[in-house]
């Protein structure tokens, strides 16, 4: 065992970079500490331009091999990965809940199995991608008679991904599954509050079968090794999920290399509760926003209700939120975790309380809970242009206000900088198409909140992102598109 093995609950994980298919040792470390109770997971390699330049370098060198795998066998791998992630399902998520603090039966049950289904939806979904060839018909100086065009989908070359940490190995691999069966190769550089998965992952991928150096893990801060990855002249693709400042610096690096970036960004989603909704099932929506202590990007964090149900909703709001239990997250009946790092629970209240001072009123919470925990916060007389309403916070902090109509209700909706997603309950199929109509957001729930299907786009407008994932989305993103045109004329065979 290295100096940078170390056991969590019982699965020992190898905390150094994953380059070229070899651990590799950095001179400094970084302490990984878990949220549920302070204690130091371990020690943790620490990335510098140093190994950014040895893992692109890897990822290079192991680029053709990989691009000229023939896709049935490159899905074969993906499926083999798939498979390996299945049989290691309880490990990943004991991992997972002790860095990152999110319930242990949600990894069980829901996130590590989709991270296996990642790996399958995209090794299926490359398997019917890119039958797009056509034959020219029109007429014209430049057009052609009877020439076939001929679309193909070429992988782009080492794409660099950096993910956050509240959903740490389900991002990062909405990302690796489709880069790789792309043909790309990939450098993974996890957020280093919860940087044990991917570590881990990288091991279950190469023993599944996957070849060195096509799954490359840089460990380490964001600005140091992040930085070097991005700022690399030898990546072609930047695939960033965090947060609106560091994306405006990726983006500039990005820029500098003309290297094509997606962003998933931050949100401040609204919930619209009309006062035709099923009303408990609208409750239910506004309660589950506190999943994952609030740290959910696609979180409808602003409540608008109609005014004429307001106080009835929250009187049902009120008790249902009040019973959930919060604690421990490998406890079966925690509903709700503990914040990822005390610097996070400093954020949250920092904006609780400015809320407050500023005449904000807290109809639950409004204060730290137990141990590294916020209790969950519902704040009403919140102004519009407040800075409770417009900015993200990232914990279980939900703001209600009111509004007279659909009008009215779109208005507010929208009036963020944020566009990434927004949940409509009502009871009236004609009221859902017209107010889905007029709300900006990459994604639109009604009477649901969370179902997200591999095939669909996703991603945010404005500040909540630039580009979408998803189905032949993602691919359009990793790959470098070719058209071919073959002309009728000119073969020997015809003469
Ligand atoms: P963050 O921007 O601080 O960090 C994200 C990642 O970027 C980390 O790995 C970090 O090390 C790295 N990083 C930081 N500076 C860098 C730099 N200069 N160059 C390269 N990499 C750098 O975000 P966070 O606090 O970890 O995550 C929370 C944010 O992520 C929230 O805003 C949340 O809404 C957003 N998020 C968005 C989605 C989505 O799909 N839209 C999903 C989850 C989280």
């Amino acid at each position: 065992m290295s100096e940078h093995t170390l056991t969590v609950a019982g699965v020992t994980v190898d905390a150094r970079h994953w380059i070229g298919g070899e651990r590799v040792a950095s001179t400094d470390t970084f302490v990984d500490v878990s949220p549920i109770d302070g204690s130091v997971l371990g020690e943790i390699a620490r990335g510098t331009a140093t190994e950014a330049s040895a893992a692109v370098a890897a990822a290079r060198a192991a680029f053709p091999g990989w691009a000229a795998t023939p896709r049935a066998e490159r899905a074969r791998i993906l499926h083999a990965v798939a498979d390996a992630v299945e049989k290691r399902i309880e490990d990943l998520s004991i991992v997972e809940t002790h860095d990152n603090g999110a319930l242990l039966r949600s990894h069980r049950r829901g996130v590590m199995p989709r991270v296996a289904h990642n790996f399958r939806f995209f090794a299926d979904w490359l398997l019917r991608l890119g039958h797009d060839d056509f034959t020219t018909y029109t007429s014209g100086s430049a057009a052609g008679r009877g020439h076939t065009n001929h679309v193909s989908w070429d992988p782009a070359g080492p794409c660099v991904l950096i993910t956050p940490w509240n959903a740490p190995l389900m991002l990062a691999t909405w990302k690796i599954a489709p880069a790789l069966a792309a043909g790309n190769t990939v450098i993974l550089k996890p957020a280093e509050w919860s940087p044990l998965t991917a570590s881990l992952f990288a091991d279950i991928a190469a023993e599944a079968g996957l070849p060195a150096g096509v799954l490359n893990v840089v460990q380490g801060y964001g600005g140091e090794a992040g930085g070097a990855l991005v700022s690399h002249p030898d990546v072609r693709r930047i695939s960033f999920t965090g947060s609106v400042p560091t994306a405006k610096t990726i983006a500039a690096a990005a820029a500098a290399n003309l290297v094509p970036a997606s962003f998933e960004l931050g949100g401040k989603s609204p919930l619209l509760v009309f006062a035709d909704a099923d009303l408990d099932l609208a409750v239910d929506l506004a309660v589950e926003q506190y999943d994952n202590a609030g740290q959910v990007c696609l979180a409808a964090t602003r409540i608008l209700v109609e005014e004429t149900i307001a106080q009835e909703f929250t009187r049902r709001f009120t008790e249902k939120a009040s019973a959930l239990r919060q604690g421990d997250p490998r406890d079966e009946a925690t509903d709700i975790g503990p914040n990822i790092h005390p610097r996070q629970l400093e954020k949250i209240d920092g904006f609780v309380q400015r809320a407050l001072a500023a005449g904000a009123r807290a109809v639950i919470g409004g204060h730290r809970g137990e141990g590294q925990c916020y209790a969950p916060t519902l704040l009403t007389d919140v102004a519009q242009d407040s800075e409770i309403v417009q900015e993200e916070v990232f914990g279980p902090v939900l703001t209600l206000q009111t509004f007279a109509d659909e009008d009215e209700a779109v208005r507010l909706a929208n009036d963020t900088r944020f566009g990434l997603a927004a949940t409509v309950a009502t009871g009236d199929r004609e009221r859902a198409e017209r107010v889905t109509d007029r709300l900006v957001a990459g994604t639109v729930w009604v009477n649901c909140f969370f179902v997200r299907d591999l095939q669909a786009p996703f991603g945010g407008s404005r500040h909540s992102g630039v580009g979408r994932e998803g189905g032949t989305w993602s691919f359009d993103f990793y790959c470098d598109l070719k058209n071919t045109v073959t002309s009728p004329k000119g073969w020997r065979d015809h003469g």
